[in-house]
Formats: structure tokens, C-alpha cells, sequence
């Protein structure tokens, strides 16, 4: 893998630097609810300040357009959608003032940023704003690219995207990675190229997401733990009774095309569930019990691993030498259901450090890796959910094409 990182720029000193950056994190009321994405993008921004460049921060949030139905042109007075509380959480982590305008592109923006010193920062607004940003539209990136000298990608999570400000505006300007996305890239390969045993840990719900990786990785995998919603899936294509629970006929044919696959090699590398714990209502009220597999009757809702799965999981993960997690084993956001995700977390918390190389990833699974309060001792914790599983996959990546290969 070749990386064209930042540290390898000649004469970096007092450039001006477009960072795109991924601050897409939750808000509310208009204030940072979790500041995790910005504090992984800290090492890079700093690195640019310690040469006293000039660093224009753009990034997108959430779905502004989509939300609004709105398919055209600029989208005014979202303020919901605005990077400012964005800019003023940097400003904080940095202990350093961050200029914030309120627009990505226009003479505002090109006015705002020709007049920076060296060692300022200004934070643009909302990248998606403009439909051209998710159009990959070039004319989009060449004005972003044409605020600086050089272009820095450290958005991970939508490095799968063929969008503007990841993808065409790399025409434009020397482009290289960020130091964050450079860490994920050779964290990430380092599942590409294990050191083995590889244990794979996959639940979560939209099974579609993740075949590609079950797929690319099952030469490697020593073997592969399936829990959450995605063994449901599986199970009911082996023809056990998942009675109520999330499932639906697509995912179940495609678990059962990956699971022919797996056996193809001859081996049983996909473990499934041997106990699950069951509720009668979907929303998990009422009674709550643990059943063995051949135990699930019609009218129960699989919402989380039983105990004898967490045993058997964690026998595996405690052999591994690098492991991979993403997806949640149950229902985690309710407290009966949360048990099988925060054990196998801790399991692969601890293994993690020093025996394997374990690496995590993915929105929910991060949420719930955090409630262990051991996300520290996890080798690396992925910034990207989609991005991740793509780069396992080895699906295209428009934001790394040039950058990192
Ligand atoms: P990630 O965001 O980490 O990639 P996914 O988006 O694939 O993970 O799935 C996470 C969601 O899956 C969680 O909100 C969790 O509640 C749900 N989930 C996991 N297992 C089950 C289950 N057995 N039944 C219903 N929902 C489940
Ligand atoms: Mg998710």
C-alpha cells in the first residue's frame, strides 16, 4: 500500500490547506452531542498548525437536502444542518479561535479565505448544502479546491463515495491523506493481511452492507461470530424458527448464498448463536427469557446472544491474534438486551491490547464499544462504519484513488 501522506509534503510550511474533514456527528440543541470524530482529527490539524499553515475545514452533516425534499440549489436557513456548533467544538479542543463562515463556496468564502494568516483556521459551512457535493459535480470541486494550494482528505467514513469534495476535487490540487485517514487505511489492511488466527465478529442489521467483506475475508478468517439481527437471518436459512424477529426473505437468500460460500472451503468458519435471549414483544417488553435455538417458537422476538454464546464467542476471540467487530450482537439501546454486545466488547477490549490487533468500526457498534468505557484499549476504533466494511469489501474508493493504494 502506497500512501501520499501529509508528512511526505516538500515545503508544507505556510501552505494553504483545504482538509476535508468528517465532522459528521450528532447535535443537539445545537451543540456537539459527541465530539469523538473531531478528537481523532485533532493530530492531523495540528500537525498543518505546527507549520503554520493556512487550514480551510470543510465537512458534511447529516442529510440536508434529502430532509428539506429539496433536489436543487443552496439550502437556506437549515440551521439544524450548520457546521457552526461544529466549529465552535474545535475552536474548544484547540484552544484556538476558529473563524466560521456561513457558506462552502460563493465570494464570501473565496474572500475570507485569501485573506488568512498563517496558522488560521475557518471552518465552511455544510458541504452538502449544494446537491453538486453528492453529484461529485466538478465545478463544485474546483471551487473548493480553488480556495488552496493543496487538498487533504481526512473524511474516512465517506471515502466510499464518489462525492465532490472527497472525489473529483483531487483534479484540481496536489492531493494527499490526513493523518487520520492514513491510520485507518493501514489499521484496516492490517485485516486485509493478517496475522492469524483472524476473528471476525459481525452482527448489527443491514446484512447487504456487510456481505462484500463476509465474502473477501473468508479465505482469512479463521472464524467468523455471527450475532445481532444478521444471525437471525442465517439461522432461519438453516431452517431453525427465529419466529418474530428482524428478518425479511432477501437477507435470508443472501445468508444463504455467503453461508454456501463459507462451506465451500470445507470448514465450519461461521459460528452461529447456540442461545439467544427472547422477548414476546418486538419492542422487547414484557417477559424476557433465554432459549436455546431449537427452543425459539413462533412468537418469539430474538433480541441478543444468550450466555452460552457470549462463552463460546469469547473461547474464540481469546485465540485471536487480530480481530475485526462490527455490528451489535442484540438490541443494545435497551438494558435487557444489551448483555451479549457489552461482553463480547469487553472480551475484544481486552484481547485487544497487546495479544491481538483488534480493530472496530461502525455507528452502533462504536456507540456500544463506548459504553464499556474501554474504548482506549481497542488498537483502533474506525471513524467509518460504510467506509470500513466497503474497504474490507474491496469495493471501490473514490476518496482514497491516488491518495492511498
Ligand atoms: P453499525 O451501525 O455498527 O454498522 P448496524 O447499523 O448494522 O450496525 O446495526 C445496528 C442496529 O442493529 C442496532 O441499532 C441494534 O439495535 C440492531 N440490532 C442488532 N441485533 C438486533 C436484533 N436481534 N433485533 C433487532 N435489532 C437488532
Ligand atoms: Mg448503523
Amino acid at each position: 500500500m502506497k500512501i501520499k501522506s501529509i508528512r511526505a509534503v516538500k515545503k508544507i510550511a505556510g501552505k494553504k490547506v483545504f482538509l476535508r474533514a468528517d465532522f459528521n456527528i450528532p447535535l443537539k440543541n445545537g451543540k456537539v452531542e459527541d465530539d469523538f470524530k473531531i478528537a481523532a482529527s485533532l493530530p492531523t490539524i495540528r500537525f498543518l498548525l505546527r507549520y503554520k499553515c493556512r487550514v480551510i475545514i470543510g465537512t458534511h452533516l447529516g442529510r440536508p437536502l434529502k430532509q428539506a425534499g429539496k433536489k436543487t440549489g443552496r439550502q437556506e436557513n437549515k440551521k439544524e444542518y450548520s457546521t457552526k456548533p461544529i466549529a465552535r467544538r474545535l475552536g474548544e479542543l484547540l484552544g484556538r479561535k476558529v473563524k466560521f463562515i456561513d457558506d462552502c463556496v460563493g465570494p464570501k468564502v473565496r474572500e475570507a479565505a485569501s485573506g488568512m494568516k498563517e496558522g488560521e483556521i475557518l471552518m465552511l459551512e455544510n458541504l452538502r448544502f449544494y446537491k453538486e457535493e453528492k453529484e461529485n459535480d466538478k465545478e463544485f470541486a474546483r471551487e473548493l479546491a480553488s480556495l488552496a494550494d493543496i487538498y487533504v482528505n481526512n473524511a474516512f467514513a465517506v471515502s466510499h463515495r464518489a462525492h465532490a469534495s472527497v472525489s473529483a476535487i483531487k483534479k484540481y490540487k496536489p492531493a494527499y491523506a490526513g493523518l487520520l485517514l492514513e491510520n485507518e487505511v493501514l489499521s484496516l489492511k492490517k485485516i486485509l493481511t493478517p496475522r492469524k488466527p483472524l476473528v471476525v465478529v459481525i452482527g448489527g442489521a443491514k446484512i447487504k452492507t456487510k456481505l462484500p467483506m463476509l465474502k473477501k475475508i473468508r479465505r482469512n478468517a479463521g472464524k467468523v461470530l455471527v450475532g445481532g439481527a444478521l444471525a437471525n437471518n442465517f439461522l432461519s436459512a438453516l431452517g431453525y424458527e427465529v419466529g418474530r424477529s428482524l428478518v425479511d426473505e432477501e437477507n435470508i437468500k443472501l445468508a444463504k448464498k455467503i453461508y454456501s460460500k463459507y462451506k465451500f472451503l470445507g470448514n465450519k468458519k461461521i459460528i452461529l448463536p447456540l442461545d439467544v435471549v427472547v422477548s414476546k414483544r418486538k419492542d422487547g417488553g414484557g417477559k424476557v427469557s433465554v432459549k436455546d435455538i431449537d427452543k425459539v417458537n413462533k412468537s418469539d422476538v430474538i433480541l441478543d446472544i444468550g450466555p452460552r454464546t457470549i462463552k463460546l464467542f469469547s473461547a474464540f476471540i481469546k485465540e485471536a491474534r487480530t480481530i475485526a467487530w462490527n455490528g451489535p450482537m442484540g438490541k443494545f439501546e435497551s438494558d435487557h438486551f444489551r448483555h451479549g454486545t457489552l461482553s463480547i466488547a469487553r472480551v475484544i477490549a481486552a484481547r485487544s491490547t497487546g495479544t491481538a490487533f483488534g480493530v472496530v468500526g461502525g455507528g452502533e457498534t462504536v456507540e456500544a464499544l463506548k459504553m464499556t468505557k474501554m474504548m482506549d484499549y481497542v488498537d483502533w476504533v474506525s471513524t467509518g462504519g460504510g467506509a470500513m466494511l466497503a474497504f474490507l469489501g474491496g469495493e471501490k474508493m473514490p476518496g482514497l484513488k491516488g491518495i492511498a493504494r
